[in-house]
């Protein structure tokens, strides 16, 4: 994007990280010089994951990636994001319902901190995957190792109580 440097968050739960998350943070890598990605520690719905836990296994997924890091965060992404004197937000669309939901989110963002949220749209393998129904799916016996990575899968198994060797 020009001369300027450019820094993104980008702010989710990741519970899992999923192939989806994946192909938004390579996307994110080839628009901004650096790309924070900012695991919420708000108080989840059926928290499979401790935040401790996603940060791990992200940093892991992300080890060799240039100018990517993880960090977890409290409280208001925008507060999070005026901290790490970041430019953006970055955000991923699945479909339109995505579209609906994070298009209020951005306009409260910007209202509230002037922020800009800039979006990407998922390559259309992964337009239909969601940590909630990776979770739920897992749960219940369902195949989900082509949803996210393999090391995920392991932990994910390991965490259901389906232990592979
Ligand atoms: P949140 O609970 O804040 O929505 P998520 O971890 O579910 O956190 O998602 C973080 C971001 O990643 C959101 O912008 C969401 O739309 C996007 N995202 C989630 N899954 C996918 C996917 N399969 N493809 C593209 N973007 C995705």
């Amino acid at each position: 994007m020009g001369d300027k440097f450019v820094r993104a968050i980008f702010p989710g739960s990741f519970d899992p990280i999923t192939n989806g998350h994946l192909d938004v943070v390579h996307r994110g890598m080839r628009l901004f010089d650096e790309l924070i990605i900012a695991v919420g520690r708000s108080p989840v719905k059926n928290q499979l994951f401790t935040p401790e836990e996603r940060v791990e296994m992200i940093c892991e997924l992300t080890a060799d990636m240039p100018g990517v890091s993880v960090e977890s965060f409290e409280g208001l992404t925008v507060e999070y994001a005026a901290r790490k004197e970041a430019d953006v937000i970055l955000r991923g669309l699945r479909s339109l319902t995505d579209v609906q939901y994070e298009f209020q989110l951005a306009m409260t963002n910007r209202a509230v901190a002037g922020i800009e949220t800039v979006f990407v749209m998922t390559s259309e393998h992964y337009g239909f995957t969601s940590s909630t129904l990776i979770r739920q799916v897992a749960a219940l016996g369902g195949d989900v190792s082509k949803l996210i990575p393999k090391s995920i899968y392991a932990r994910l198994q390991h965490r259901l109580g389906r232990l592979t060797e």
